[in-house]
């Protein structure tokens, strides 16, 4: 087929299985040039929330490409931009009020510890230049971000040497961990600008969960040695785990937090990186020096900016906390079975995601394929299979693919 010279994510060109053609989507399905249609578990990498081609998605940005796809952010602004920054401060905790804008999550997790970095600078405080984050974190592909995922995970091990040396630990889950914590961040305090970590779920390097109570530890930590916390709610915002972002759900308000995936219902690229008005302060001076030196070429493009503002209408107008918890409700009676297979090692349910995590190293290429075999789009990674369909899903889609991922798991 044409396309042989497209180079894929994350994928072994020379074994991996010739991709399908889509060639359309709708709500909750994939249709194939060959005529199959596939009900999406993954709602695309999790941004689909409102299902594939919500119309007033659509709408709102095919008016934008009339009037104006793209201005420079420098020295111009538009109201797409002005709207959505107005709205996500209103919805975001506390005194997250400074929007910075980029393109993907892994640059706004940079730009979020660009800010860090500078924060600490702009005060005069020098020797601030590492970062702690936890095992099991994926924050991003691009380097200052792979220097805070997991050290162990396959996917960023081979660039090991040319990384950033950052602190890494457990999530201190227990008293003993939590103590554990308080002593690593005594010992280097003094060298670290932020902690970073995913909010309740550490999604794309395993799909773990942690309580409210952890996320809560972490945060008084930080602030107890001084520290800025940096939250990536890139999977986890909008809706995911049932609550518009996680970090409402510890009581938790971070200094920075970083948005994508979800932002513009899986439409167009876009990224936030949202700091505190105090943070935003230290790079007030007279100084050019001191102004924060980072500049998208698309930063804060019309269109992102208009899908954006599309998908937090429909986050007013339509139910999608309540589907949350009714797709969590689903998830957990439709998956429990699994938790009997011999294949299985734990069977896990937050919001709109379940996981169903497989004892040791599962052929990754045969479960996939045996999913398009059962007429769903479920792409298991390292030992997980999971399911975070569209929030607009149907109960009866939804058990089409639970059926699915428990006849694929309990054949294993
Ligand atoms: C997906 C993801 C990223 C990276 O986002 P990209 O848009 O792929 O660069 C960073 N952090 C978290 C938590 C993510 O889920």
């Amino acid at each position: 087929m044409t396309g042989d010279r497209l180079w894929l994510p994350y994928s072994q060109m020379q074994t991996a299985p010739s991709p399908l053609l889509a060639t359309r989507t709708e709500g909750v399905r994939i249709y194939l040039k060959d005529g199959r249609c596939l009900i999406d578990g993954t709602a695309s990498w999790w941004t689909a929330c409102h299902g594939y081609n919500h119309p007033h998605i659509r709408d709102t940005v095919s008016r934008q490409l009339e009037t104006m796809p793209h201005v420079m952010l420098g020295g111009l602004v538009h109201d797409p931009v002005i709207t959505l920054t107005e709205r996500l401060t209103k919805l975001l905790p506390g005194p997250l009020n400074r929007v910075f804008y980029s393109e993907s999550g892994s640059v706004s997790v940079e730009i979020g510890m660009k800010m860090a970095l500078q924060y600490w600078i702009n005060q005069g405080v020098s020797g601030r230049t590492r970062f702690l984050s936890f095992r099991d974190a994926y924050h991003g592909d691009t380097f200052a971000a792979m220097s805070v995922c997991d050290p162990e995970d396959g996917m960023h091990r081979l660039f090991s040497g040319a990384l950033a040396d950052q602190v890494i630990v457990d999530l201190p889950r227990t008293p003993d961990e939590a103590a554990a914590l308080g002593r690593t961040l005594d010992r280097h305090a003094g060298q670290l600008a932020a902690v970073i970590v995913e909010p309740l779920v550490q999604a794309a390097a395993g799909m773990k969960f942690h309580a409210p109570h952890v996320l809560a530890t972490v945060a008084v930590l930080a602030r107890r040695h001084d520290l800025l916390l940096i939250l990536d709610e890139i999977a986890t915002g909008f809706g995911r785990t049932g609550t518009m972002f996680a970090c409402k759900q510890a009581g938790v308000t971070p200094d920075i937090v970083t948005l994508s995936k979800a932002l513009t219902g899986g439409t167009i690229p876009l990224a936030a990186t949202v700091a505190t008005d105090a943070v935003y302060e230290t790079f007030l001076s007279d100084s050019p020096e001191h102004a924060l030196m980072h500049g998208p070429t698309y930063c804060g493009n019309p269109l992102g900016c208009a899908a954006a503002n599309a998908s937090l209408d429909l986050f007013e107008t339509e139910p999608r906390l309540v589907q949350v918890s009714a797709i969590e409700a689903q998830l957990r009676h439709e998956l429990a079975d699994c938790a009997g297979m011999p294949g299985v090692a734990d069977v896990r349910v937050m919001g709109a995601i379940g996981v169903v995590e497989l004892k040791g190293r599962p052929d990754l290429g045969r479960l996939r394929e045996r999913f398009v075999e059962e007429g769903v789009w479920v792409r298991p990674f390292g030992n997980v299979v999971y399911l975070m369909p569209a929030l607009v899903i149907e109960p009866d889609d939804l058990s089409v693919l639970t059926a699915a991922v428990r006849r694929v798991v309990g054949a294993r």
